[in-house]
């Protein structure tokens, strides 16, 4: 899966992306992420963002440098048939391969639909080949790139976050882990087998500040029935 990310900071997701399982994920090539910055489609002397029409707090960021933006996303997943363009961004193209192209479309928004772990397994089992994600910042973008683009609108929860950065970073994430083979064997084993919220490992008996905190016996019991019950019961 390619993760197309259109964002005015790409430098922001470095360091999250480079390590531990995503950095393992991009380098045996089970993800692929690009980046697509709207600076750089903005003409010298002047800004990306402008005020709004019809008053308020805050600056709008211009339609037309996403747009560009998207372009040159869409050119990277559609090399093989020439650019759907903007117009028809959800139309699927054949692959080289001769299969098939499937694109996502998402724009970051608080208003959105709420993002879910059942929402990044479809996505997955759906088989998109490329997933775009618009970051927003300041007071958003202008309204017409959605409506323009028919991206899904998507929430990362009930706050207002400063831009759509964290928002892209949370779905690569939730989105890469449940691709095959992006998980370590015996982290996807768990994953198969009922996980729970509250884990345990050694010692067995902790000491912190003169009172023994203990391991739940059931889980030293060896009996997997107990287990896997208690572990249902502690699922959130
Ligand atoms: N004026 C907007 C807030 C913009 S916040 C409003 O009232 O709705 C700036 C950007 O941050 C948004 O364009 C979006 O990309 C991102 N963002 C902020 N909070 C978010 C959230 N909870 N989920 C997803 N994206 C969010």
């Amino acid at each position: 899966m390619t993760f197309h990310v259109i964002t005015l900071f790409p430098e922001m997701f470095d360091s999250y992306l480079k390590e531990s399982i995503l950095g393992r994920a991009i380098k045996d090539k089970k993800i692929l992420i690009k980046f697509y910055n709207p600076l750089d489609f903005c003409e010298p002397n002047k800004r990306v963002d402008s005020r709004p029409y019809g008053g308020g707090p805050g600056m709008v960021l211009r339609p037309e440098l996403f747009l560009k933006a998207f372009t040159a996303a869409a050119r990277n997943f559609s090399r093989v048939l020439g650019s759907p363009g903007p117009h028809t961004p959800a139309r699927p193209a054949r692959k080289a391969s001769g299969g098939l192209r499937n694109i996502k479309i998402i724009n970051f928004s608080p208003s959105g639909k709420k993002f879910e772990t059942n929402y990044a397994k479809s996505l997955v089992k759906k088989k998109y080949t490329d997933v775009v994600l618009i970051s927003g910042r300041y007071e958003g973008i202008d309204a017409r790139v959605q409506k323009i683009l028919k991206a899904e609108e998507i929430s990362i929860g009930d706050y207002v976050l400063t831009g759509g950065e964290l928002p892209a970073m949370v779905l690569i994430d939730s989105i890469s882990r449940q691709i095959p083979g992006v998980l370590g064997k015996y982290e996807s084993l768990e994953e198969e087998r009922v996980s729970s919220s509250e884990v345990y490992t050694r010692p067995e008996i902790l000491k912190y500040k003169g009172k023994n905190y203990r391991v739940p016996k059931v889980l030293l019991s060896g009996n997997h029935k107990n287990i896997e019950d208690w572990k249902n019961k502690t699922k959130k």
